[in-house]
């Protein structure tokens, strides 16, 4: 399960800390205009206890800070929900727990992966969505919130209808992501990417990571996507010092896809 973390994460210069204040401070002093800007942070390809996942857990409990947990339910078991679901338990408010996907699987012949693509029939898609609802369903009750992140942050405008159809609140991809969502589906798009970054100049992808993060804050809705099995040590210091960050800006206020959608604002 576990792959190697991005290379700024071998890299990271000493001063760090001021590196990710300053950042997150000038993206907030350009909200200036809306007042408010929106953070929310998903991690994905949840299922299996690990070290690594009860330690973002931890850390998200710690700075009370929302978390949306993208689950691949082919991967949830009875015993494996059981263990994971301890990690939200003292603060269950904080924890939203989502479909991701069925089974995590590339289906297409060309291209790039996708579980959902064009490559699968109406049929197809339809049987493998209802198969993870309801083995979420089955295993979380109440606790499964009808949003639905394709793997791989792709679907086809099949899959996206059928979102819509068997009753999905919203779809989770990634910025400007295509086809797009059709009205009714709302778009809850991520616009940083923490650790699947492909960059290999350690210090050109940390601007390119600050520049994106930069823009998502001052844009008034940051999206940022985790994948913990690929962080280690000084990827864990960084998120650490981020939601740090975030927690003395009041201007940038964490939320759930929930509160996204109470709000309106989804899209
Ligand atoms: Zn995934």
């Amino acid at each position: 399960m576990y792959r190697n973390s991005a290379a700024i994460y071998h890299s990271i210069p000493s001063d760090i800390d001021q590196k990710i204040d300053i950042c997150i401070q000038n993206a907030c002093n350009r909200l200036d205009m809306k007042g408010e800007g929106h953070i929310f942070f998903r991690a994905d390809d949840v299922a299996v206890p690990s070290k690594q996942f009860f330690r973002l857990t931890q850390l998200f409990c710690f700075y009370r800070m929302p978390l949306e947990l993208s689950v691949v339910p082919a991967w949830l078991t009875r015993i494996r929900w059981e263990q994971v679901k301890k990690s939200g338990q003292k603060s269950p408010d904080l924890m939203c727990w989502h479909q991701h996907g069925w089974r995590h699987i590339n289906h297409e012949k060309a291209g790039k992966k996708q579980e959902f693509g064009p490559n699968r029939s109406h049929d197809q898609i339809r049987k493998d969505i209802i198969s993870g609802r309801d083995r979420l369903e089955e295993l979380m009750k109440e606790s499964f919130y009808p949003v639905f992140t394709p793997p791989w942050n792709r679907c086809s405008l099949t899959t996206l209808n059928l979102l819509k159809e068997l009753g999905y609140y919203a779809v989770s991809r990634i910025k400007e992501s295509r086809p797009p969502a059709p009205i009714g589906l709302v778009d809850f798009q991520t616009n940083v990417d923490l650790h699947t970054r492909k960059g290999i100049n350690p210090s050109k992808d940390l601007d390119d990571l600050f520049t994106e993060l930069s823009r998502a804050i001052s844009s008034g809705t940051c999206g940022v996507m985790i994948h913990h099995q690929r962080m280690n040590d000084a990827a864990f210091s960084f998120l650490e010092l981020f939601l740090k960050s975030v927690v003395k800006r009041k201007e940038l206020i964490p939320v759930h896809f929930k509160d996204i959608l109470a709000s309106g604002a989804g899209g």
